[in-house]
Order: structure tokens, then sequence, then C-alpha cells
């Protein structure tokens, strides 16, 4: 399968990674749209939210429960965003589930 985050996550690609355990890899988005712009991804393939299931979900859980850790690391316990992109219509580019975590600016509401 030819999956662009399944290669960072293996390391065939390189990534700046800012926190990395035996499920779950984090690292700094190649286009930043926010001084802090991380992507968050389990390293087994999920392609989508749309395929998270109960029997998966826990890796889910993980990410979240990482996420205040990682916000702590990068000094943005003052607030920050959490994007997830499902599918085309939404602006999903790479079909393996990734949470986009960005800080330091303010963000509008709603989205896009
Ligand atoms: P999405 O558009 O929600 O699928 O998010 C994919 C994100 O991956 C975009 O924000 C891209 O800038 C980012 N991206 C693409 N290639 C790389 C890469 N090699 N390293 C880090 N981030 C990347
Ligand atoms: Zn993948």
């Amino acid at each position: 399968m030819d999956c662009l985050f399944c290669a960072i996550a293996n390391g065939e690609i390189p990534s700046t990674k800012v926190y990395e355990d035996d499920q779950i890899l984090a690292f700094r988005d190649i286009d930043p749209q926010a001084p802090e712009h991380i992507l968050i991804i389990p390293k087994q393939h999920i392609k989508w939210a749309y395929d998270i299931t109960p029997e998966n979900a826990g890796v889910v859980a993980h990410i979240f429960a990482t996420i205040p850790r990682i916000a702590k690391d990068l000094g943005i316990e003052d607030g920050f965003r959490i994007v997830n992109n499902c599918g085309d219509i939404a602006g999903q580019s790479v079909k393996h589930l990734h949470f986009h975590l960005m800080a330091g600016r303010p963000f509008g509401w709603p989205a896009g």
C-alpha cells in the first residue's frame, strides 16, 4: 500500500517528531497553518475517521489522552484547536487518519 503517513510512521520518510510511542506518532506539519501545527497519527493504517470502530477506537483514545502531554511540551496550555478532515469534501488530502493540533494564533469559528 502506498501511504505517505505509513511511510512516515515506519521511518521511510523523515519527519520532525515531537512525540512517539509504540502506537502513535506526532510530527510537525510540513506546511504549517499556525505557529504550532502538529499532526498526530496512529501507526496502524486507518484510512479516515469513518473507519473508526469499537475494535480500533483504543488508539484514537490514546491519541486524545496524549494531547495534553504534547500541549504541555509545546507550551500551548493556554489553548489549541484539534481538527480532523474526513473525506475529500472536508479537505482530507492524506488518506491515513490524522488529527491536526494547532496553536499560537486565534482561530475563527465556524471554521472554513
Ligand atoms: P489533510 O489535508 O487534513 O489530509 O492534512 C494533511 C496534512 O499533511 C497537510 O496539512 C499537509 O501539509 C501535511 N503533510 C503532507 N505531507 C507531509 C509531510 N511529508 N510531512 C509533514 N506533513 C505533511
Ligand atoms: Zn497509512
